[in-house]
């Protein structure tokens, strides 16, 4: 948990540095979004009071590893918030949990999906090629067979100078 004591923050605020288990964000069930591997939550966060409201600012980070939606590649992502401003009204003077907060400010943040790069070209629906570095071989197999009419009327128009 993510706690602060708000009894005990100084005036000038306190700071709030360390790592979280990230299994409280349940990435395995987001849909569309496979995730084989991931580090911690990360924050770095800053309490402070205003009368009685907590106010907390900072950023909250979590890394792990999916793939690309389009060509399967592995990728790792870093996910977050990178400012964080949580203000709660009329606080008990008691220890604070703000790791709900954090927790929806970070899945927030989580895309639908993700895209290796703005360019990814994908695989080829046909022969399941990897685009971004390979060239697709329907055309390959297309020509092996050449028996297709189609072909043939390639093969004609390539005999023809223009
Ligand atoms: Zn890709
Ligand atoms: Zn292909």
């Amino acid at each position: 948990m993510i706690r602060v004591n708000t009894a005990r923050i100084a005036p000038e605020g306190e700071r709030l540095e360390g790592e979280e288990d990230s299994s409280i964000l349940e990435l395995e069930s987001l849909p569309g979004v496979p995730v084989f591997s991931r580090g911690p939550i990360r924050y770095d966060l800053n309490a402070s009071m205003v009368g009685r409201d907590l106010l907390v600012t900072g950023s909250a980070f979590v890394e792990f590893e999916t793939e690309c939606v389009t060509c399967l590649a592995r990728m790792k992502v870093r996910i977050g918030d990178p400012a964080i401003c949580i203000h709660m009204e009329k606080v008990p003077e008691e220890e604070v949990d703000l790791t709900p907060e954090i927790r929806e400010d970070i899945l927030l943040a989580v895309p639908a999906r993700f895209k290796c790069s703005e360019e990814c070209r994908g695989l080829c629906p046909g022969c399941g090629a990897n685009l971004n570095r390979e060239k697709c071989r329907c055309g390959a197999k297309r020509k092996k067979r050449g028996a297709l009419p189609e072909n043939d009327a390639w093969s004609a128009l390539d005999g023809l100078k223009f």
